[in-house]
């Protein structure tokens, strides 16, 4: 089995009938960067970057930052990586931020919320991002957005920042690269309008099931209900990807779906465009995606769509998995 998912080292990912998607890594420090490109991964397509800001008992400062996003960078020696911004609250606690309790976090003052609220704070990462933009292909992506004011925020500040480096002579990448996350129903929803403003989606389909099944992901109680195979949330990642083709955008994965063989006939008849997995998950999945057509997924995604009840939709996407 080992042996048999070596030979898709190096390899280009591609259905067996030669269609060509993206595979990446998702990572949580700048050492896993390296891992990726070892695993064989084609980019990072999601830098979890809130490990620089749990590890520790006071913020980071834009240096320590900006060194960290850089080490990130060079190690993918030119291939890109998605670096999301901040993505506090909910689930992911920060005790110094001193965040006061509520009664539902996930509904809460988090991610790009909590950010735009505290932009001394947000100063510092995206003035460090690009700054490290300078060594490679970095890509600027934004968590739990949710309406078009948010994601215009950040472009302004990004532009305002710019003007900043441009004043103290510091280099970045003048047409870095912006990107949404859409993990939840509003920015589903509102996909066509966001696809419009920004230059990629990567759908988070660990929030996208939360938010859109309403269960609270950490609660066993109602797991039953947490599943992407729901009609609901199928049907949600299918309008991401036509919202994002009909603009011509790059639209991602970077949920845990993304590595989910069952899935991935769905994805690919789609037309989702980057798989971003764990880099333990990469090889297996270059190699599943080899193994079908994209006839084949189209027939499966047509079939599966039909079906009405989340336990229908596992048992058929289960048969048909190789
Ligand atoms: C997601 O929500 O699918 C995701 C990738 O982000 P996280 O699990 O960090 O919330
Ligand atoms: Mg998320």
């Amino acid at each position: 089995e080992k042996k048999d998912l070596l030979a898709f080292q190096g390899m280009k990912t591609k259905t067996a009938d030669g269609i060509e998607v993206e595979l990446f890594g998702n990572i949580g420090t700048p050492k896993e960067a390296q891992t990726v490109v070892e695993s064989g991964g084609e980019g990072v397509g999601l830098f979890r970057t809130e490990f620089l800001f749990m590890d520790k008992s006071s913020l980071p400062s834009e240096e320590e930052q900006f060194e960290s996003y850089k080490e990130a960078v060079i190690a993918m020696n030119g291939k890109p990586i998605i670096i999301r911004t901040l993505d506090i609250g909910g689930d992911k606690e920060i005790p110094y931020l001193e965040i006061q309790k509520e009664d539902n976090p996930f509904l809460g003052y988090r991610a790009i919320r909590y950010c735009l609220d505290r932009p001394e704070i947000y100063r510092a990462q995206l003035r460090a991002l690009l700054r490290a933009s300078a060594f490679g292909d970095i890509r600027i992506m934004v968590p739990l957005v949710t309406c078009m004011e948010e994601i215009r925020s950040v472009k302004e500040l990004l532009k305002k920042y710019m003007q900043e480096l441009d004043a103290e002579g510091i280099a970045y990448n003048p047409n870095i690269q912006i990107g949404v996350m859409i993990e939840t129903p509003a920015a589903s929803i509102i996909a066509d309008l966001l696809a419009k403003e920004v230059d990629f989606f990567s759908i988070g389909t660990n929030d996208l099931t939360q938010y859109t099944m309403a269960v609270d992901r950490g609660n066993a109680k109602v797991a039953a209900l947490y599943s992407t195979y729901q009609p609901a949330v199928l049907r949600s990642i299918r309008t991401i990807i036509q919202a994002a083709k009909a603009e011509g955008i790059m639209v991602g994965m970077c949920g845990e779906a993304a590595s989910d063989r069952r899935l991935i006939p769905l994805l690919l008849a789609f037309g989702l465009d980057e798989f971003s997995v764990s880099s333990s998950a990469i090889l297996a999945t270059r190699k599943a995606i080899s193994e079908i057509s994209l006839d084949k997924a189209k027939e499966i995604a047509e079939k599966a769509l039909q079906l009405t009840t989340e336990r229908e939709v596992f048992e058929y996407l289960s048969q048909n998995m190789q």
